[in-house]
């Protein structure tokens, strides 16, 4: 079974509750907004509590042998690029720890060479001995090839569509493996066969109408719900930061109509979670965690060794495919090049501190088990 033919009969055949959802994203005036922000908050209320789990992303490499028009990391820019040392890893690892997090999302860019599965699992192993919770956000892979990275502690795959419009997704991917759209589709398939237990997809929003992704990621849900149910699905609504290559998005998702799109789908699935990052800046954030939100990273570096600084020490540049020695320019930052700028640069307490003050309780290790009482 392939979510593709679902996707490609999507506007001819749809269920009652994908119909549902394209009505809650259809323009709204304010007093429509206002009743789904209520509706989506009692929701969440009901299904979450008033919990928000806490993580924090870790970048070990930013090598990249894809080109994606809107990503930092692509292959073709001249950025300072890494791929930390599993003793690196553990020094980042540290920092997060000490700040509070049992959470973490492993990123890394999709280069076979530097990024290889064996070097994701033994990262995983550093990791899981320290943290509950381990993700991972990395380019797709086998089932057989995902085994392993579950056998060393990962719970969690993340993976985004980026976009569900293949013709806009054929022009934004211009060389690498990532052009294949049928194959990052089925991706949280192969990780639940291979173990995942959590699955979190998403559309990066600004490449192309924004309903029609929402929608498409709406079926993506509902297919995922329904094949894949032992696991917990979870969704993200990440919008284009500015990054290395100085990609413009063509066209924009408002705030307010993040903040509906949020609603509609705590409203059309009201079990799964919904994850917010720090693109979004802070007046934003502390009003999105009201409405829907169950899962937030905060006080997040984009740059591999972004939070000791380490890494330095092998930093380089890849010009046309050849690794080069960097040639820093006066008074550039010796540290290799976050994947995007990120908007919300508060503390981790510092956002502790926020939930707490909205009648929220930040959860730093993981809120099943906070709701069961064990954490
Ligand atoms: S989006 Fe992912 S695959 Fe594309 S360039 Fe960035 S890191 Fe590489």
């Amino acid at each position: 079974m392939s979510f593709a033919r679902t996707l490609d009969n999507l506007a001819l055949n749809r269920s009652p509750l994908l119909q549902r959802f394209h009505e809650l994203i259809a323009p709204k005036n304010d007093a429509e907004l206002d009743g789904m922000a209520r509706a989506a908050r009692a929701l969440t209320l009901q299904n979450f509590g008033r919990t928000m789990r806490l993580f924090a992303p870790l970048y070990v490499s930013n090598e990249c042998i894809n080109n994606c028009q809107y990503c930092g990391f692509s292959r073709d820019n001249p950025i300072l690029r890494v791929t930390l040392s599993l003793d690196e890893v553990a020094a980042e690892s540290q920092h997060l720890l000490e700040r509070g997090f049992r959470s973490v999302l492993l990123v890394a860019g999709e280069h076979p060479k530097f990024v290889s599965n064996n070097y994701l699992a033994d990262c995983v192993r550093l990791l899981s001995d320290k943290f509950p919770s381990v993700a991972i956000e990395v380019g797709p892979l086998t089932t057989e090839e995902y085994q392993p990275v579950v056998n060393a502690g990962a719970e969690s795959l993340v993976v985004y569509q980026e976009t569900y419009d293949r013709a806009v997704y054929n022009e934004l991917h211009t060389a690498g493996p990532k052009r294949d759209f049928n194959w990052r589709l089925d991706c949280a398939q192969r990780g639940y066969q291979a173990g995942f237990r959590r699955l979190g997809i998403g559309a990066l929003f600004g490449l192309t109408r924004w309903q029609d992704d929402a929608l498409a990621l709406a079926a993506h849900v509902e297919y995922l719900l329904k094949h894949c149910w032992q696991a917990q699905v979870s969704v993200s609504l990440p919008r284009i930061r500015p990054a290395a290559g100085g990609y413009r998005p063509p066209v924009s998702l408002t705030d307010r109509e993040l903040a509906q799109l949020v609603c509609a789908f705590r409203i059309t699935f009201p079990q799964v979670g919904i994850v917010l990052s720090t693109r979004e800046r802070a007046a934003l954030r502390d009003v999105l965690v009201r409405l829907g939100v169950t899962s937030m990273s905060a006080g997040s570096h984009t740059e591999p060794g972004g939070y000791t600084r380490r890494g330095t020490a092998h930093l380089h540049r890849t010009v046309r495919g050849r690794i080069v020695a960097p040639d820093f320019q006066d008074g550039e930052d010796m540290l290799a090049t976050g994947q995007f700028e990120i908007s919300d640069d508060r503390s981790p307490a510092e956002i502790a501190t926020m939930l707490r003050n909205q009648g929220l309780e930040p959860v730093w290790k993981d809120w099943d088990q906070a709701l069961a009482g064990v954490a």
